[in-house]
Order: C-alpha cells, then structure tokens, then sequence
C-alpha cells in the first residue's frame, strides 16, 4: 500500500519540482513527498480554470497532504526570470534551503524546421534549457556551503540523434535540441560540482501517459505497447535524487535499465 513515511529517507529535505501541475512532475512530487521531503511543487496552474490541461498545483499538493505528506506550491512561470528568483526566495523562505531540484518543466512544439517560429524556439529554450540551468545557479550556493544537494533533470529519448529509416514528418528537431542540450548541461554540472558533494543526473522518461503527451496524440496504435507506468520515473527520479553525490551523479538514465541495475521495483504513488 502506498503512503508517506515521514521519517523516510528524504526526511528534513526540501525539495523543489518544476511542472507538478500534473503529468510526471506530479507523480515525482508525490514520491519525493512519500520519503517525507517538504515538497515545493511549482508551475503556472494553480488552480481549476488557469489553463485547458487537466491538473493543478492545488490538487497535487492536496493528495501529498491527503496522504500525510508536507506540501505547498508556488505559482511560477518559468519563461519569466522574476518569477524564477522568486520561486527559489519563496521556496527558501518557506521551507528552507532547497536540498532537491527537480527540473521537469517542459513546453514543447513539433514543428519542422523550415516553418519553426523564432519565438516559439526562444520559449522552448529558455523554459526547457535556460530555466534549469538558472534554478540551479539559484540553488547551488546554499547547496555548495552545505556541501550537500541533488538536482535531476528531466530529459528525453528525442535528445539522441535520429537514425535510418527517418521518421520523415519529424517536427521534433527543436524539442531533441533542448534536450541534448539539457544533457550535456547535466554532465557538465556534475563535473563542476563533484567535489561539493552534489549530484547531478538525468532521468529521460520514456512514454508516458500525460496530459501533455495526449495533446501531442503521441500515443496511437503504433506506440501504445511502449507506454510506460509513470510510477517507474517518479521512482527513478527519487533514487538519483538521493543517491550517494560520489558514485550516482553525471548519469543520463532511463528509468527502466535504472531501476534494474539497483533492483527496485517501482512504488506504488500516494
Ligand atoms: P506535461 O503533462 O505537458 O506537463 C508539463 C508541465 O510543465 C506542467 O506541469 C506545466 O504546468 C509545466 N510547464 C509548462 N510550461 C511552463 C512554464 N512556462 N512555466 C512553468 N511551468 C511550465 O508534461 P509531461 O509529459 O509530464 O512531461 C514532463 C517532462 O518529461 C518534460 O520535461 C518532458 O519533456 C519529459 N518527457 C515526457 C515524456 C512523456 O512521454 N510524457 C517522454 C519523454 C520526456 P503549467 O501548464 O501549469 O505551467
């Protein structure tokens, strides 16, 4: 049966999730929050109304505290750098410093090359490249003084080059460029800050059934037997998120071979 052990392994830790209206960054605030983190879930919807997607912050930290757990959301539009500071001022402020950071937060397009608009290109990377990489500028001096932190970001399968037999209706160019950027941000990072004790990784899910995935019509008979519980990245992220900084940092994982290689099994979500 799933529920929140308040004295679990993330106990006294405070951890931020970007995108945790609903989809995976839901489900990954709900298992941070079942090892007993103070959760900071964060997004634009707040509530019922904000936006067509289903999913809101307040439902999400409504089934952390259903559950027994310690949350609290922040309203943030990450494509916006007030609202970036702001997030991580609010989060310190309530909580304390963030010990976890999770950057999940996606806005994607599939559009081909030849017809990408310039401000749609710019959204996408400053939400998908350039927010993760300030959020963790924001949070890596109390991290680097406390000698001590992790931060996951959450990429995907589209930041590996394409092979033959070309998918030729493409349009995911864009979206696999932040992604491989994100990546190579993550390895980068973990390098920076190994000898500050901080682990840095990706988890790159694989498909999964969200809100933002049926907008898309990304699952269709052609891909629904490759659709992954979204149960196995809540939990792939939780062990990267508090795994040994020495020996778990600067990997780019699927949660699938992760999960194997520690045999775990996933939890169940609250
Ligand atoms: P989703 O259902 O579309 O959810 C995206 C989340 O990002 C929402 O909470 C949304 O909240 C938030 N977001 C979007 N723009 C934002 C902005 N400007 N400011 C703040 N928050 C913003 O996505 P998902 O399928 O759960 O995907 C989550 C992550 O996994 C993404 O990084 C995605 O690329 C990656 N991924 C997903 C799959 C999959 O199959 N689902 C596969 C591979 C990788 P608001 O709209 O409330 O702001």
């Amino acid at each position: 049966m799933a529920k929140v052990d308040p004295n679990g392994s993330l106990r006294g830790k405070v951890a931020l999730v970007t995108g945790a209206s609903r989809g995976i960054g839901e489900a990954i605030a709900a298992r941070l929050a079942m090892e007993g983190a103070k959760v900071v879930c964060s997004a634009r919807t707040a509530e019922t109304g904000d936006s067509k997607l289903p999913g809101t912050l307040h439902a999400t930290v409504d089934r952390i505290r259903a559950a027994g757990g310690d949350a609290t959301f922040i309203k943030a539009d990450l494509s916006s750098a007030d609202d970036r500071e702001r997030l991580v001022a609010e989060a310190v402020a309530t909580y304390g410093p963030v010990d976890i950071l999770i950057n999940n937060a996606a806005v994607t397009f599939f559009i081909p090359v030849e017809t990408f608009p310039k401000k749609r290109f710019d959204l996408m990377m400053e939400v998908q490249v350039w927010a993760p990489f300030h959020l963790s500028q924001l949070v890596l001096p109390s991290m680097r003084e406390r000698r001590s932190g992790w931060i996951v970001n959450i990429s995907s399968p589209a930041g590996i080059h394409p092979k033959q037999p070309y998918n030729r209706r493409g349009g995911g160019t864009v979206y696999g460029m932040c992604k491989a950027a994100l990546e190579r941000f993550t390895t980068g990072l973990a390098s920076e800050v190994f000898d500050d004790n901080i682990a840095v990784n990706v988890v790159s899910p694989g498909l999964v059934d969200t809100p933002g995935v049926a907008v898309h019509g990304l699952i269709n008979e052609q891909t629904k037997d490759r659709v992954q519980p979204i149960e196995f990245i809540a939990e792939a992220v939780y062990r990267l998120a508090s795994g040994d900084p020495k020996t778990m940092t600067g990997r780019v994982d699927y949660a699938e071979p992760l999960l194997k290689e520690l045999g775990i099994a996933p939890s169940e979500l609250v």
